[in-house]
């Protein structure tokens, strides 16, 4: 592992030997993968987690005398602590277990399905990923409260004076992502949080594509709900987390029902566990949840200040070089965004750019990103997406650029 500090050049070599799947072939070429954005690749640390459990200590959690669920639960309530201290929460059951960024939003949603009526009013921004539209549709649909929706500027960034007027209505929930999937945008959530706060509405804020390259503090931002995968860092798939501020998780209902969230079951009535176990009905992710945690574990011992720089680094060098193609078009900001670069080449479909690169060993996303209505406010179909991640070089930024110029040469 790599112990960094501000003064040691990022030593990407030393990273990249700790992903195994980095090494392996595509199409014949070596595996350049620039779709982090999508899911990260995971390392050799988080592996042998993951192997370790299932070799040496696979049993129920919670429930067991025997050793084995005594490992099991130390370990599943130790990585709930690591998280916790991650992200600093206040306490450790304030981090609920989810199978990832969707689930947490539906159990909000779900939720405040018991706060809301036909008065009411909650708020979406223009950038969400669709996780964050979906199940706010369906919790006015159920409970005919109003969503209305933050609009975004031709620069992809969200208009907040417009955010404004639509406090004066109101809203009991606003709801936001840390930073756009689809166009990387850093979302202003400090100023969003605060002035939500001022008329008395909640926030959530979907951190799914901030936690791969910042480290929020909850408590610091004062956010009622932030939620996030641990796939898109470092973490294995069927895993994430909601943070709720504890007052929120005693008033939310229970989302599921079954064993483990109860306390007291007969026929005629049944009383729900505590916190944070009123949310975690079934058997849970219990590998995943302790894996999620190496991951939080191996993303810190590199370092999220040393992430941040390097990443912004890889950026601006792959900015540079892909806007010196004729015809580019690269949308979202120009600053304020993370290592995700969506684009269209006139007169070049993205899929078939897509396609052509992967038979170079490149793997890139095309298509909306699960973002349709930011699609259409561009008026696209779709775009090309390359995300990057402290992993990635620039040797393959440069292969990647000469790769879309022979695509692009070959599609026009
Ligand atoms: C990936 C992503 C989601 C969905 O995450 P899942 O792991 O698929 O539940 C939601 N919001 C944003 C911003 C994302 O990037």
């Amino acid at each position: 592992m790599n112990n960094l500090n501000s003064n040691t050049p990022f030593d990407v070599e030393t990273i990249r030997k700790d992903f195994p799947i980095l090494s392996r072939t595509v199409n014949g070429k070596p595996l350049i993968y620039l779709d982090n954005a999508a899911t990260s690749q995971t390392p050799q640390q988080v592996i042998d987690v993951i192997v370790d459990y299932y070799s040496n200590y696979n049993s129920n959690i919670h429930r067991g005398v025997h050793t084995l669920s005594q490992e099991a639960t130390d370990k599943y309530e130790g990585a709930r602590h690591t998280i916790q201290k991650h992200f600093n929460a206040a306490h450790a059951h304030e981090i609920i277990f989810t199978s990832g960024t969707t689930h947490s939003i539906n159990l909000v949603a779900n939720g405040f399905a018991s706060f809301l009526n036909e008065n009411d009013t909650i708020l979406v921004s223009a950038l969400e990923h669709h996780s964050n539209i979906v199940p706010w549709q369906m919790l006015c649909e159920k409970t005919k409260a109003t969503l209305k929706v933050i609009p975004m500027t031709s620069e992809g960034a969200l208009d907040m004076a417009a955010y404004d007027d639509l406090l004066l209505l109101n809203p009991k929930l606003v709801f936001v992502n840390h930073i756009s999937n689809a166009l990387g945008t850093i979302n202003p959530i400090e100023e969003m949080i605060q002035k939500a706060h001022s008329v008395g509405a909640a926030i959530l804020v979907d951190g799914a594509q901030a936690c791969p390259h910042i480290k929020p503090d909850v408590q610091a931002l004062d956010v009622d709900f932030y939620v996030t995968s641990g796939h898109k860092m470092c973490g294995p798939t069927g895993v994430g987390m909601l943070y709720a501020k504890e007052s929120w998780l005693h008033k939310l209902p229970p989302y599921q029902g079954g064993g483990e969230m109860i306390s007291e079951v007969t026929f005629e009535k049944t009383t729900y566990a505590g916190l944070p176990h009123k949310f975690e009905a079934g058997t849970p992710n219990i590998c995943g949840g302790i894996a999620f945690g190496a991951a939080i574990d191996y993303m810190n011992s590199i370092g999220f200040d040393a992430i941040a720089a390097y990443e912004h680094e890889l950026l601006e060098y792959a900015t540079e070089k892909l806007n010196a193609i004729e015809g580019m078009q690269i949308y979202g900001p120009k600053t304020d965004k993370t290592s995700v670069i969506s684009f269209n080449i006139e007169g070049v479909h993205a899929y078939d750019l897509g396609t052509i690169v992967d038979k170079l060993g490149i793997a890139i996303r095309t298509g909306q990103h699960c973002a349709q209505p930011i699609m259409d406010f561009f008026k696209v179909s779709g775009t090309a997406r390359a995300s990057f991640c402290f992993y990635n070089t620039k040797e393959e930024v440069d292969t990647f650029v000469a790769g879309v110029k022979k695509a692009a040469m070959m599609l026009r």
